[in-house]
């Protein structure tokens, strides 16, 4: 993958929350600027000793500073990558970043609320939208949850990996629903979350980390020139964050479990990012390699680095800045 393909296809944006009421409440300096026009995150050193210390920059496709809106983001760097799944590409959306950042206020935000729903809800309208206006088109739509699918009282089942050479990696023994409409794919997708929850309060702390995709997969029929009808393919993956984690643990805790990524191995975000390597290193995960046919190649990817804006994050905030800088 040359380094401009890369770019095209592989896209990071950083997102900075605002301030939360404790932390305003404790009068924590803001140490994190916002440069929309440049792109970049500009992070100081608030401590004397690091008086003489230049600021560091770090640059990205796009930044979203704490005013930013769910539906600009979603507009702006979501709805091209759900485009090209609806045109029957693959496409994956992901959010890392310090616990409490903000991940699952972009992804899923706040459901009921259509200004402060995340991209999780805007891509179910997006699409379902895409396909009642369609003509000519015949859509089939399946949704397919892939999680951890755990049982009380037991450890979390292990999800076995198969290959197979016309569908790719699967995961065994998951189901997929077809759905038609915005609140059945929701229906779909929280009993899925369900399933996960009850497990998820059984466990202890380390055994509920625990990430999942959602998948929704978009087949078109379309009639061709040719008179036959032709079959376009597109698949959107979509992280889903662990809520119980957050819950058990109680919010205010900060953990390094979800540092320096969610969802795929460092290893392979900064090959992707970095885009040069030719090699991409899936089987550093089941994850991974579960999503190898939509990281990379002619598939997109956003990948959405969550920070919070106070001096007593810095260290977290730079480790994830430093993850996926572009300009290295
Ligand atoms: P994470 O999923 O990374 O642990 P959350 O999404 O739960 O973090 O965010 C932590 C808190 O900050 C939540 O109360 C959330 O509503 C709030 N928050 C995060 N990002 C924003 C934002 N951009 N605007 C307003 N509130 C935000």
């Amino acid at each position: 993958m040359s380094k401009s393909k890369s770019s095209e296809t592989v896209k990071v944006v950083v997102r900075c929350r605002p301030m939360n009421e404790k932390e305003k409440a404790a009068k924590f300096e803001r140490v994190v600027s916002v440069d929309v026009k440049l792109g970049q995150i500009i992070v100081r050193n608030p401590r004397e000793a690091a008086a003489n210390e230049h600021p560091k920059v770090f640059t990205y496709d796009s930044v979203y500073d704490w005013n930013s809106k769910q539906i600009d983001l979603y507009d702006e760097t979501f709805r091209p990558l759900v485009d090209s799944v609806l045109l029957g590409f693959n496409g994956t959306i992901f959010a890392y970043g310090q616990t409490g950042t903000g991940k699952t206020y972009t992804m899923e935000g706040v459901r009921n609320d259509p200004e402060r729903r995340g991209v999780i809800p805007n891509s179910f309208e997006h699409v379902f939208t895409h396909i009642s206006r369609s003509q000519n088109q015949q859509y089939l739509k399946s949704t397919r949850r892939r999680s951890k699918t755990c049982s009380p009282k037991t450890r979390p089942r292990r999800l076995e990996l198969r290959e197979r050479p016309d569908t790719g990696v699967y995961v065994k023994d998951l189901s997929s629903f077809v759905t038609k409409s915005v609140r059945e794919i929701e229906h779909v997708m929280n009993v899925g979350n369900q399933n996960r929850s009850v497990g998820a309060t059984n466990m202890n702390e380390h055994s509920s980390r625990s990430h999942a995709i959602f998948v929704i997969t978009v087949e078109c029929s379309e009639l061709g020139v040719d008179g036959e009808n032709h079959i376009r393919v597109g698949k959107l993956n979509l992280e889903v964050k662990d809520r119980p984690r957050l819950v058990l643990r109680g919010a205010a805790q900060r953990s390094h479990e979800d540092q320096p990524v969610a969802f795929c191995s460092g290893n392979v975000i900064s090959s992707l990012v970095d885009g040069r390597s030719s090699h991409i290193p899936y089987r550093d995960s089941k994850l991974t390699r579960l999503l190898q046919d939509s990281l990379g190649g002619n598939a997109r990817t956003v990948m959405v680095a969550n920070i919070g804006p106070a001096s007593y994050n810095l260290e977290e905030t730079l480790t994830t800045l430093r993850y996926s800088n572009r300009a290295k």
